[in-house]
């Protein structure tokens, strides 16, 4: 037989993980994540994998495993199981993100979610699964030992510091270097960066000798998600004998998570407040914990940063600190957030001023030792934009790997007695998410809503005789093209202009005729007038 492995996201692109490996009776894919969609996407949610060709995998389909709780390897799931009902199995932290995803979607009953542990072994006939935890930016990740009738697979998920892997995982990764590993799959995030990826507590060193040195308000913006960091921040606070504020839905949701896990102290321990009790207290006794370092707007941090808060005001002498990742794409929205806190008078801390955050994902020396402990004999880079599997294929060369093969999304990897081979591709669209609308947003509507969203849509309407007498009309109505005053001397120049033109405008031609000749002729004015080309709309009713 032979096993083949698809990615359906996320080779080639920065986000919507998902890996299908399939056998003779058995399918599973491997994380199932959504992208935040590119600016030419206008209004679109989300980008989520193409399932489809899972249609044609049929029956074989047995179920998901998913590495963590993170957006871009769980935020395509709604979607996957309201067409494919398969067990999902994942490490509680990230069935139970998941779940709260779910509910949020009316999904939460239709779902068998099966716990895995490390070490544990999940066999199937065709396949087994053996989990790894991995050090990353959330807790409860792990990589998998995929074992096949080809051959063994290792996919990293997302991870750094290898050498830190706990016991158990290196006796799983272990076992698979000495029975050979046919095909290691791994992390690519960071394969520019070289070095390593700093530890959790190096962070939390530096937000407790932040504190230290503060004597106003201290607050930390990060992902909700990353309890961790949560963690050290609470500790911090304890420690400086200050109280924790938090605010924000998503923030809310992780504290309460991450305490029924186990992932942060007990309420008992350290007390967690709403962020409206803060003003009850001395500043110098005040830790609030948010989200919204992306600039995101009206999240908590936006508001606070253009002092529409409801509850907190800066004033100098507290400290903001952004403790996460500048996302791509994000930067200006950021700058904007960080002029805003420090206009407030705050004191702002952020990637580049303070080391007030690390990676989640290992940088090269990292990705080194992944290759080096598991001693593949192919390699396939994933999880990254193209430039950063380029980066990681030539890592792979460096450290001897007999085959390296970069594979984008879409492309069919073969295994078959120990040797992988690219073997054609499968069609894998871009599915955009808007609203409850899926895949139904394309090429074309993308760029009609481009094309009225940079000049307007002005929108004709008028009734003619088929001999060219106007019944009535015409009416204009323009959208996003030009101001009140000049909208006003336009709209009279430009009915002028198209009672004069209708003469010719009509002869002997058809209604379809006669709609596209007045669309031509108010479009003209415009460029004419205003070097724009606004969407030109007409209602021409012939009778
Ligand atoms: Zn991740
Ligand atoms: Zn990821």
């Amino acid at each position: 037989m032979t096993v083949r492995v698809v990615p359906l996201g996320g080779l080639g692109e920065m986000g919507r993980n998902s890996l299908l490996i399939e056998g003779e009776r058995e399918a599973f894919l491997i994380d199932g994540g959504m992208m935040l969609p590119d600016d030419y996407m206008v209004g679109v949610d989300a980008v989520i994998p193409d399932f489809s060709p899972l249609r044609e995998v049929g029956e074989k389909f047995r179920g998901v495993f998913l590495t963590h709780g993170h957006e871009d390897h769980i935020g395509g799931i709604p979607y996957l199981v309201r067409d494919f009902r398969v067990p999902i199995y994942g490490t509680p932290l990230t069935l139970e993100l998941l779940r709260g995803k779910l509910e949020d979607w009316g999904l939460e009953g239709e779902l068998e979610c099966i716990v895995i542990d490390e070490g544990e072994e999940v066999n199937f006939g065709e396949f087994s699964f053996t989990p790894y935890a991995v050090p990353h930016s959330i807790p409860g990740g792990v990589g998998f030992v995929i074992r096949t009738l080809e051959g063994v697979v290792v996919h990293s998920g997302d991870f750094k510091m290898p050498s830190s892997l706990t016991e158990t995982g290196k006796r799983v990764l272990g076992e698979a270097r000495e029975e050979g590993v046919s095909l290691l799959l791994s992390d690519s995030v960071n394969a520019e960066v070289p070095g390593r990826a700093g530890s959790e507590e190096f962070v939390g060193g530096r937000l407790r000798d932040i504190i230290a040195g503060t004597s106003g308000r201290f607050i930390v913006a990060t992902f909700s998600s990353n309890l961790a960091r949560i963690s050290e921040v609470m500790q911090a606070a304890h420690e400086n004998g200050r109280k924790v504020f938090i605010s924000g839905r998503g923030m809310e949701r992780s504290v309460e998570v991450g305490r029924k896990l186990g992932y942060l102290p007990p309420g008992e321990e350290i007390p967690v407040y709403p962020v409206e009790k803060s003003s009850r207290y001395p500043d110098d006794e005040v830790v609030l914990l948010t989200t919204g370092a992306q600039g995101e707007p009206f999240s908590a941090l936006f508001l606070i940063s253009r002092g529409e808060h409801r509850h907190i005001f800066l004033k100098g002498g507290d400290t903001v600190v952004l403790s996460a990742r500048m996302i791509p794409g994000n930067e200006r929205a950021v700058a904007r957030l960080i002029d805003g806190l420090c206009r407030q008078g705050a004191r702002v801390v952020y990637q580049g001023v303070g080391e007030v955050h690390v990676t989640g994902h290992g940088c090269r020396e990292d990705l080194r030792e992944m290759i080096r402990m598991t001693n593949p004999a192919s390699f396939v880079p994933i999880h990254g934009e193209y430039r950063q599997l380029a980066h990681h294929a030539d890592l792979a060369h460096e450290e001897g790997v007999e085959n390296v093969i970069i594979a984008e999304t879409g492309d069919v990897l073969e295994l078959k007695g120990g040797r992988v081979f690219l073997n054609g591709e499968v069609l894998v669209r871009r599915v955009m998410v808007d609203g409850n609308g899926v895949g139904d947003v394309d090429d074309q509507v993308l760029k009609e809503r481009r094309d009225i969203s940079r000049s307007g849509v002005v929108v004709v309407s008028m009734g003619l005789t088929s001999d060219g007498e106007v019944l009535d009309g015409p009416e204009f109505v323009l959208h996003g093209v030009t101001d009140g005053e000049t909208r006003k001397r336009l709209v009279e120049q430009v009915r002028e202009e198209l009672l004069e033109e209708l003469p010719h405008l009509v002869r002997g031609r058809s209604g379809e005729e006669v709609r596209e000749a007045v669309r031509v002729c108010v479009r003209r004015f415009f460029r004419r007038h205003l070097q724009r080309k606004p969407v030109v709309i007409p209602l021409v009713r012939v009778s």
